[in-house]
């Protein structure tokens, strides 16, 4: 039980990596698990399904591009569960496009090139990963800070995209540089407070962003094997879990010293 007794939120629980460490965490027993996210009818389901005796689980709407929705989510979350432990600031978007997921790999063509770059849509991607992220950082900070939390953890979701450079998706490699950048200066100046902050990246998993990515044409099963030849450890298909699992030792006190770390989780993507 690495996570016993700790009060985390997830944002952008109700689907994909989010829902399934929002599951590990209850697994590790966690006491409370908040699921935040903007599809009200599946986080609702993820909250009730991970509900068990030891672990509280609610949904709450938040949308993170609304600074004071995330500063009602952290206030109703101590205000309900008497602290913030973890927080785990995970919603993402990726470029708008149907064509954008793995511009190498698509049919269409590269989406958010450079040259065509959509300033319109950039700022929608910016918005939910770069301004998202950052009230989730400061908000969750706060309240860890007032309510004296010993061992409070911060988790963000950057991506490979967040080290490496892309034939397309300018806005999204843009966006996740900047959550590598937010994580490194927060750890720094949030240390003396005993909080540490850390993000995981990981390589294409296929959940329903990079699914939308693809076009709508493929299913998990193409994304598995396809993206897969892209890492070194062939054979082994990225999927949630591993993530999940990064996040849960990065949120426990088994990385009590670490923090500033991008934990790229990739099975050795060739690019990185
Ligand atoms: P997903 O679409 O399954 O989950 C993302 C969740 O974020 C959704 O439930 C969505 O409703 C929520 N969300 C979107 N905008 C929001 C907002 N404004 N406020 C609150 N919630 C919002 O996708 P996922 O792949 O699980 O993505 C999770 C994170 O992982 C993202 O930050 C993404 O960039 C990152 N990531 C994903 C991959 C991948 O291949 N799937 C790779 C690297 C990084």
């Amino acid at each position: 039980m690495k996570l016993a007794g700790k009060v985390a939120i997830v944002t952008g629980g109700a689907s994909g990596i989010g829902e399934e460490t929002a599951r590990r965490f209850a697994k590790q027993g966690a006491r409370a698990v908040v699921i935040a996210d903007v599809q009200d009818e599946l986080g609702r389901e993820v909250a009730s399904s991970i509900c068990r005796p030891i672990t509280k689980s609610v949904y709450v709407h938040c949308d993170v591009t609304q600074e004071d929705q995330v500063k009602s989510l952290v206030h109703s979350t101590v205000a309900a569960f008497g602290q913030l432990d973890v927080m785990f600031s995970n919603a993402g978007i990726a470029t708008s496009s149907p064509s954008s997921a793995l511009p190498s790999l698509s049919s269409s063509g590269p989406a958010q090139t450079v040259l065509g770059l959509d300033l319109e849509a950039m700022d929608r991607v910016l918005a939910v990963n770069v301004r998202g992220t950052a009230a989730c950082v400061k908000h969750a900070a706060r309240a860890m800070v007032e309510g004296r939390v010993r061992g409070g953890s911060i988790v963000c979701t950057a991506s490979v995209a967040g080290s490496t450079g892309g034939r397309g998706m300018v806005d999204y490699y843009l966006s996740k540089h900047a959550v590598v950048g937010l994580v490194r200066s927060a750890s720094v100046q949030l240390g003396e407070h005993g909080i540490r902050v850390n993000c995981v990246s990981p390589y294409v998993v296929a959940t329903p962003m990079a699914l939308r990515g693809f076009g709508g044409e493929k299913d998990a099963e193409w994304v598995e094997s396809t993206v897969g030849v892209n890492m070194s450890l062939k054979g082994v298909a990225l999927r949630a879990g591993h993530v999940a699992d990064a996040v849960v030792f990065l949120a426990s006190a088994e990385s009590e010293l670490v923090t500033g770390l991008d934990l790229v989780v990739d099975g050795g993507y060739k690019g990185h």
